[in-house]
């Protein structure tokens, strides 16, 4: 086998990394000679390789290798002596898979037939350049598209590539895509379990396998199905009919958000939020030391505040605010005595109470009837005595007559705000009484009920020096932490008042 040897350099050639012609030719002659290669013949030119078809000696080399019977080989110095461009680049490597080239060899390495490599190894920029034009067009192309809200790619699953350019809905797989959007919004279900129930449900992708997680996902992210393409990082307004609204889109990003971030979970603390510091009005927040000590302090939010560096142990706290219960607590013996005085009164001193009883009383048993003509009426209905409609009828009649008799009553009550019943004034002496009940269980009481009981009667409290300064109690306790009790009747209206207005209120804290 016989080389050719061929060297270029072009004007345009200014870096001094590239020899002079000469240069190459005797380092390819060495070279040649150590290899023990036969060099047949010589071409040299001075021109440019990053047009094609530019240069007159190579085209002459690339005629000659087609018309001659004799094997033949190319040696260079570089590879892109050879060419710059991809026509050329293109030519040699067509005559090397057809045998016409047998080898090339450069400085640094052989390229035989079999290599496939020889457009990939063209250095220079000219061929990238090429690639770079070309898809630029394209790209233009592209974004003309998307700019008229066409999607210019593969149509995402749940649509169709029209094969007009457009996009059409894909009717068998868009209900499942709407349903998908749809059970993910409730947050009730994982990627996973979404995955498997659309399976189930004969969901497949469109190479008519299961649709997984991960695609779930990427589906569940993917504004397109609202409206919006997403395209290198923009945002368009797509022509393509929607399958979902953006509320149900955006649900279903919220759901995912707090999925994939739940919120960190603070740690519990049981009586943070229930003080705070008397000095600076920063409310005490808590920290767990040695894994197991639990300290409460001044946050210091506003900088400056001396009681930033009392650290309140756990038991010291629960002992602090354990004295929340003194601030309520009454003199026993005057209760007891107020209390008698008052039930007297009420006997005695009131001629309207029997009537007002007496129609209390009434109401309070036309209720019941009433109620219990409700039952009967539900028992027929589940005898199938009476059909659904006419229950309903009936049901209705009597729901407004205890409504009326619950109207008359409250009114009646509320005329009589003045006049105690013995039940209040029950309830009233009970509630005097509790506080000191409330302390002692309050020391026996898991940590779980010591808080529920304190923010049960707290609104917060303020601590100075580690000791408890302000209370502010919920009502009705706040009524009676403010009065000083004695034998007064309208100390004990006030506290009475109260509780009546949390009883309607808050019907539940007194259960
Ligand atoms: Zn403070």
């Amino acid at each position: 086998m016989k080389y050719i040897l061929y060297a270029r350099k072009s004007s345009e050639d200014k870096s001094k990394q590239i020899l002079s012609l000469e240069s190459q030719v005797g380092e390819m002659k060495k070279m040649a000679a150590n290899l023990g290669l036969d060099i047949d013949l010589v071409y040299t030119e001075s021109k440019s390789a990053k047009l094609p078809n530019n240069r007159p000696v190579f085209l002459e080399m690339v005629k000659f290798l087609e018309s001659t019977p004799e094997d033949y080989g190319i040696i260079c110095w570089k590879i892109d002596r050879l060419s710059r461009n991809p026509i050329d680049s293109g030519k040699i490597q067509w005559l090397l898979q057809q045998g016409r080239i047998k080898a090339i060899q450069t400085s640094d390495r052989q390229y035989l037939p079999s290599d496939n490599v020889l457009l990939l190894n063209i250095e220079g920029s000219m061929a990238n350049q090429y690639i770079l034009d070309l898809s630029k067009n394209v790209k233009r192309g592209i974004q003309t598209k998307i700019e008229k809200g066409l999607w210019p790619n593969f149509a995402p699953i749940g649509y169709l590539n029209d094969g007009k350019g457009g996009i059409a809905v894909d009717r068998v797989r868009a209900r499942y895509i709407k349903k998908i959007f749809k059970l993910y919004s409730t947050g009730n279900y994982t990627m996973k379990e979404l995955a498997n129930q659309m399976f189930k449900e004969g969901f497949r992708s469109r190479s008519n396998i299961k649709y997984h997680k991960s695609k779930i996902y990427k589906l569940l992210k993917d504004s397109f199905y609202c409206g919006t393409m997403q395209f290198h990082g923009k945002e368009y307004e797509g022509k393509h009919e929607t399958l979902i609204t953006r509320k149900l889109f955006s649900d279903c990003q919220k759901v995912m958000e707090l999925r994939l971030h739940p919120k960190k979970k603070q740690p519990f603390f049981h009586f943070r939020g229930l003080m705070s510091c008397e000095k600076c009005g920063c409310l005490l927040t808590a920290c767990r030391k040695k894994k197991k000590y639990v300290y409460y302090y001044c946050t210091n939010g506003r900088g400056g505040c001396s009681e930033h560096d009392h650290y309140l142990k756990e038991d010291e706290v629960i002992k602090t605010l354990g004295n929340v219960f003194d601030r309520l607590l009454v003199n026993e013996d005057e209760v007891e005595m107020m209390y008698h005085n008052t039930k007297e009164l009420l006997i005695n001193n009131n001629p309207e109470r029997h009537e007002y009883l007496e129609a209390r009383n009434d109401l309070l048993s036309e209720i019941k009837r009433q109620e219990n003509r409700k039952d009967e009426l539900f028992n027929l209905l589940l005898d199938k005595s009476i059909t659904k409609e006419s229950y309903k009828a009936k049901e209705s009649v009597i729901k407004t007559e205890i409504k009326c008799f619950k109207e008359a009553l409250e009114k009646l009550e509320d005329e009589q705000e003045v006049v105690l019943t013995e039940s209040t004034l029950e309830l009233t002496k009970e509630f005097f009484l509790s506080p000191k009940k409330m302390k002692k269980a309050f020391f026996k009481v898991s940590l779980d009920d010591k808080r529920k009981m304190l923010s049960k009667i707290l609104w917060n409290s303020t601590i100075d020096n580690k000791k408890l300064a302000k209370v502010s109690f919920k009502e009705p306790f706040e009524t009676l932490a403010n009065c000083c009790v004695n034998s007064d009747i309208d100390k004990l209206r006030r506290v009475r008042d109260a509780i009546r207005t949390e009883m309607r209120q808050n019907p539940n804290q007194f259960k």
